[in-house]
């Protein structure tokens, strides 16, 4: 097959381009031309066609990658990466408005939340990478040292890891593919990047703006297919493939690793979260502090999201009424594809939108008190919206505090003491972010004691493209982003030779 478009079977209603394969230095559709439909969380109805990868395919990819780091000089041209991983930032920079309409068609971004982590942090974060590379410790000298009689230097060097599979979510789509993709190329790997079936135009356009850029063959690859878990389960258990870098649930982080066992693949997991924000009975801002935790955003489908709002039983009745106002004041300012100011849209389907109202039947069920929302949006338009929705009286013990909700659902916990609200955030699975808001030194305290890979402090940003994120416990294994995450796709080597010296005897 050739640089060909799908054949179109369009209706008016198409917005989104044709998301085409990326294979061994082509464009082009699955093999026998087989096609999925993109349905727009805001409608419900097709909003574009992606090529449905077939396991020939996705071998196709992983053949290309494995020769392009094999044979071409990807992995040891330090020049020729960062001069093509600039150019492809350059062009992602000039299709800003695509990557918005991806954000918004695809992943269900309202406009107002695009110039934030969906398009205008995650190209600040390709920017970070490319700034903070320069300080990858390629070489370390580990001195001299004698053994056996005789004196060594040694020295390590770092070198690429080989073939990277990137799987990627839906939900922050251009975010995490950069986090990854960008990281591992300029690390001198070759990739392969599976995003997920709902956003497969968010991965699509790595492989049109890499041709245009003058990427070699195979050097990136990108698949996609309906079924969200074929090309996923083998690229994690092909012996071709080096490090699967993975994004996405927990459930199936578990099943990555299993998988990549067999062949100890290297695996690096950023998961799920269910981080807790701890507001002190001292914080100066209390009020502000309570309110800029209720979920909106993207409809609260970030794996960093504070999702547990952690009160003082001594401010709890204060902070209910805080909160009530708050959710009363958004009033129906959300879900509206065409108000730039909205920062909420639809979840991302039927299935995430019945998940959601599950759990919402859940929370109810428990015994926590509804303070605001609970219900689906219908009347908003044909796609999958759900009112934002805070519970109160929950405790911590109740499934809406464990489980990761990944929609609109704020859940606000009462303690007792500043032992208790740690021992309330640690009590969990997760561990991948957090904050705590007070007067500075308590609260910095506290923070040094949350279990996770990140704690704000006083809002302070946790989360950069020049910094490493990541997860402890179920929330994942390595960080992305900053040094650490172009280190991620490395391995270490030693080189040892002789100096001359021998020792006395
Ligand atoms: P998911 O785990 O269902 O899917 C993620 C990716 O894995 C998709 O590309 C999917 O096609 C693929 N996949 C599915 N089954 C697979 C298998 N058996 N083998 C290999 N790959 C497989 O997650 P999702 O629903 O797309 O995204 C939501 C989840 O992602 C949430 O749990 C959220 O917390 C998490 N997330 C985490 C972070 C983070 O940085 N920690 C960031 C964003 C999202």
């Amino acid at each position: 097959m050739t640089d060909t478009a799908i054949a179109p079977e369009a209706t008016e209603k198409v917005t989104l381009p044709d998301a085409l394969l990326f294979i061994d230095g082509e464009l082009r559709g699955a093999e026998g031309g087989k096609t999925y439909d993109i349905i727009s969380p805001w409608t419900g109805e097709f909003v574009g066609k992606a090529a449905d990868a077939s396991a020939a395919d996705v071998e196709a990819a992983i053949a290309a990658a494995r020769k392009a780091f094999d044979t071409t000089d990807w992995s040891t041209n330090v020049a020729k990466r960062v001069e093509l991983v600039t150019k492809l930032r350059d062009l992602f920079r000039g299709a800003y408005d695509r990557l918005g309409d991806l954000a918004v068609h695809e992943a269900g971004a309202s406009r107002g939340s695009v110039p934030r982590a969906h398009v205008g942090m995650a190209m600040d974060g390709w920017d970070d990478y490319l700034r903070v590379f320069e300080g990858v410790e390629w070489e370390k000298d580990y001195g001299n040292k004698f053994g056996y009689g005789y004196e060594s230097k040694r020295v390590a060097v770092r070198e690429p890891v080989g073939v990277v599979a990137a799987i990627t979510p839906w939900n922050v789509p251009l975010y995490v593919n950069i986090g990854k993709v960008v990281a591992a190329l300029l690390a001198g790997c070759t990739v392969i990047l599976k995003p997920a079936p709902n956003t497969p135009g968010g991965g699509a356009i790595f492989g049109e703006l890499a041709k245009e850029a003058g990427f070699p063959a195979g050097v990136l690859n990108v698949v996609f297919g309906e079924d969200p878990a074929l090309a996923g389960e083998l690229l994690t258990s092909d012996p071709r493939v080096d490090n699967v870098s993975f994004t996405g649930s927990t459930a199936v982080g578990k099943r990555i690793m299993e998988n990549g066992a067999a062949t100890l693949k290297r695996v690096f997991l950023e998961l799920g979260g269910k981080s807790a924000k701890i507001v002190l009975d001292d914080s100066p801002s209390f009020a502000q502090d309570i309110l800029t935790t209720m979920l909106v955003y993207h409809a609260g489908q970030g794996c960093a999201v504070q999702s547990r709002l952690l009160v003082p039983r001594s401010r709890y009745e204060e902070a209910k009424a805080i909160l009530k106002a708050g959710y009363e004041g958004l009033g129906e300012n959300w879900g509206d594809i065409n108000d730039p100011s909205h920062m909420m849209g639809p979840v991302i389907s039927k299935r995430q939108q019945e998940r959601v109202l599950n759990y919402i039947q859940i929370g109810k069920d428990e015994g926590a008190t509804l303070l605001h929302g609970g219900n689906a949006r219908p009347d908003k338009g044909g796609g999958f919206f759900i009112e934002p929705t805070v519970f109160v009286d929950v405790t911590n013990d109740m499934r809406i505090a464990q489980e990761e909700i990944f929609g609109p659902v704020l859940v606000v916990i009462p303690y007792e003491d500043d032992e208790d609200a740690i021992r309330i955030a640690n009590e969990s699975a997760y561990g991948l972010s957090g904050g705590v808001n007070g007067s500075f030194d308590r609260a910095l305290n506290i923070a040094k004691r949350i279990r996770t890979g990140s704690v704000g402090v006083n809002n302070g940003m946790c989360i950069s493209g020049d910094i490493p994120f990541g997860g402890y416990k179920a929330s994942g294994i390595g960080r992305e982003w900053g040094v650490d995450g172009i280190e991620e796709y490395t391995e270490v080597k030693i080189l040892a030779w002789p100096t001359g010296a021998v020792q006395a005897a």
